[in-house]
């Protein structure tokens, strides 16, 4: 059968020998990065719960989630938006290096698929969008990049087309206060309600770095809207402001 074969072959590809991404040593794995380089990754220990703002102690839900819950149900970033992840970020999003975003999309989601072991996984997988002027100018949504990727190794739909952003905004980094980026990205999604089957009821969204939990609240608040009862935000990293 075709599909056993090419699932074979994808085994024996992954049994020879590449150089890592990051350091260029002859490795094998199946993450385009040697061992002593996943191990060096600047993993997120601990982070809420429901922003995934990354935190120290043992408290699971931040305090501004505390007081004003967000849209989305649960959040996982990754790593800390750090060298040298910022740097295969930045390769993915300005310099087309799909086989960096492939190695970040592999590495979320065999992390997705450890922690949603004893939670049930989304059944759809969203990219947040880019306005479309920006993904004509780039010639493509790193995110949804991503998302293919992770949708793949987890075995769940993908609906790169259900949200779109109907206005561009400002860079929430030039933003300073919290009801300023909210504002920002008030409103800036719509959905596609008509391309959601019956029955779906909980849906992911995926960003590549998360400065502030703002854009994927908007996001989430707009598939709330729209009548998905959990949203849950994943995302590759997390940019410290
Ligand atoms: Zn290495
Ligand atoms: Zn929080």
């Amino acid at each position: 059968m075709p599909g056993e074969k090419s699932s074979l072959l994808h085994c024996l590809i992954e049994l020879l020998p590449c150089n890592c991404l990051l350091c260029g040593r002859l490795h094998v794995g199946q993450f385009d990065l040697c061992r002593e380089c996943v191990c060096e990754l600047p993993y997120i220990e601990r982070a809420c719960d429901r922003c995934g703002l990354p935190l120290s102690g043992q408290t699971r839900i931040c305090g501004a989630c505390v007081n004003r819950p967000p849209a989305m149900s649960h959040s996982v970033s990754l790593f800390h938006y750090r060298r040298p992840v910022d740097r295969l970020i930045a390769g993915l999003k300005f310099h087309e290096r799909f086989d960096y975003g492939r190695c970040l999309a592999r590495l979320l989601g065999q992390f997705i698929q450890q922690h949603y072991s004893d939670r049930e996984l989304p059944q759809v997988l969203v990219p947040v969008p880019l306005h479309w002027r920006r993904a004509r100018h780039r010639g493509f949504n790193q995110s949804a990049v991503l998302a293919t990727t992770v949708a793949r190794a987890l075995g769940i739909s993908l609906l790169p087309e259900l949200l779109w952003r109907r206005r561009r905004t400002a860079a929430q980094t030039s933003l300073y206060s919290a009801a300023a980026r909210r504002r920002n990205v008030a409103n800036a999604f719509a959905c596609r309600s008509a391309l959601l089957e019956s029955g779906i009821d909980h849906v992911a969204i995926l960003d590549d770095v998360v400065t502030t939990a703002a854009t994927l609240n908007a996001a989430a608040l707009c598939l709330r809207r729209a009548g998905i009862a959990r949203v849950d935000a994943w995302s590759i990293a997390r940019a410290s402001r």
